[in-house]
């Protein structure tokens, strides 16, 4: 069943509450990447063209149910009065009083945005009191154009759309949905897919789903190094999920059934081990002093079936990101997730952003996810030589796993 769109809707005069992903980073209370506001402006526009009043809502960052100043939508306010040249109201909570006057006092057209959802306990909890006071802000429509958000019901997300008259997806969510659903439903052929990104198991369930849609899997990150011990080789103290082995060989085994063609590194950049971590860190500090010894440390490239003991792969050698290049240039529909490399790592990124040429370089139609190859294609520059770059890692993942979204199946069908 096709769902509905805002076209269908009489919006004028109305107060529309639109979820938006406005989860951008911050540095010192400053945007330093505006891409998911800027999304976002189709739908926002086309209600201000058609005379609504536009109240927006998103979360940002993970405050967990508190006010914190840090994560305050106060920023985004500003960067949406710049970007649309009108003023954006800002509410200072969500549902409270200043929500209630600022949202009544809009004229048409004219646009509120309400302060971070997840200050309140109640959004993630998907609670319905949370859903109804929301509900309670418009004239009976909701508009969700959170893709990246869309695999989670929470009050704004899921909860809201079954208190209000239409519930509709914005244009963001439709594209999200036409490209995503588009490589899954109707591929133009070969399809090949490339995966990468530190675990298997984050993946499992989008190679199953994939091994009967596309004509090859090339494999490269993190992950690879649990298909090449299922192969036997030797991967030295590269990443490895051991309970993984057996499904990453029963994988291996589906596909060659299939006819799918999984490309995994045929060689690989390794470097030493870390020796002693302190243990007293934080998860981000371990992995921030990892990257500083990964700086420093040496590197070489060897066979995949050859990484000794003490050295671990960091990522495809330049005979993979060569090989990687060769298949995907026949490619017509390419789908990727995840970097090839310990991208955050210089020295590392080369196969990621190889990668990324290579795909540019293709006259396919090109869809990308995840936060880690989306930036490498942003870092070359190369952003307008893709089809499709998705703005939800996690919301395309269970998409391209065949999973049905909380956040768009709540939505008004046709
Ligand atoms: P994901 O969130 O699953 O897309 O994984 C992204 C992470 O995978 C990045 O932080 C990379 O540093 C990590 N990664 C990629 N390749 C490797 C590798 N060979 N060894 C360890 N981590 C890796």
């Amino acid at each position: 069943m096709n769902k509905k769109t805002i076209e269908d809707i009489d919006v004028k005069g109305k107060k529309v509450l639109v979820r938006c992903d406005f989860n951008v980073p911050l540095k010192d209370g400053k945007i330093t990447d505006n891409t998911r506001i800027t999304a976002a402006m189709p739908t926002i526009q086309y209600l201000i063209s058609h005379g609504a009043k536009v109240i927006l809502c998103s979360h940002l960052g993970r405050p967990k149910g508190e006010v914190k100043e840090e994560y305050s939508l106060k920023p985004v306010a500003e960067e949406l009065t710049r970007l649309l040249g009108i003023d954006v109201k800002f509410a200072t909570d969500i549902t409270g009083e200043s929500a209630k006057s600022v949202t009544n006092s809009l004229e048409n057209g004219q646009v509120a945005l309400l302060e971070n959802v997840r200050f309140d306990p109640r959004e993630e909890k998907n609670d319905d009191t949370l859903s109804l006071e929301l509900a309670s802000l418009t004239d009976g429509i909701y508009v969700n154009d959170a893709f990246g958000t869309a695999h989670r019901a929470h009050s704004s997300t899921e909860g809201v759309a079954h208190h209000v008259k239409e519930a509709v997806e914005g244009y963001l969510m439709q594209k999200e949905v036409k490209f995503l659903n588009g490589a899954l439903e109707n591929p133009e052929k070969p399809f090949i897919a490339v995966l990468g990104g530190a675990k298997v198991s984050d993946k499992i369930g989008v190679i199953e789903n994939l091994l009967d849609k596309v004509d090859e899997i090339l494999i490269g990150g993190g992950m690879s190094y649990t298909f090449l011990k299922a192969k036997g080789y030797e991967i030295g103290d590269s990443l490895c999920e051991e309970d993984k082995i057996e499904e990453a060989k029963t994988i291996m085994e589906k596909a060659n059934k299939a006819g799918v063609k999984i490309v995994l590194p045929i060689d690989t950049v390794i470097a030493p081990v870390q020796e002693e971590t302190d243990e007293s860190l934080d998860k981000k500090a371990k992995q921030k002093a990892f990257f500083a010894f990964l700086e420093k440390s040496e590197d070489k490239v060897v066979d995949s079936d050859k990484i000794e003991k003490g050295w671990q792969g960091c990522d495809i050698g330049p005979r993979t990101a060569e090989q990687f290049a060769n298949e995907l240039q026949k490619a017509k529909t390419i789908l990727w997730n995840g970097p090839l490399g310990i991208c955050e790592v210089e020295k590392f990124s080369v196969g990621t952003e190889k990668t990324a040429e290579a795909i540019a370089k293709t006259d396919s139609v090109s869809i990308v996810g995840g936060g880690d190859s989306v930036a490498a294609i942003k870092k070359l520059g190369l952003e307008s030589n893709f089809s499709h770059i998705s703005t939800g890692g996690g919301a395309s993942l269970e998409l391209l796993e065949g999973k049905v979204l909380p956040g768009i199946a709540c939505l008004t069908d046709k």
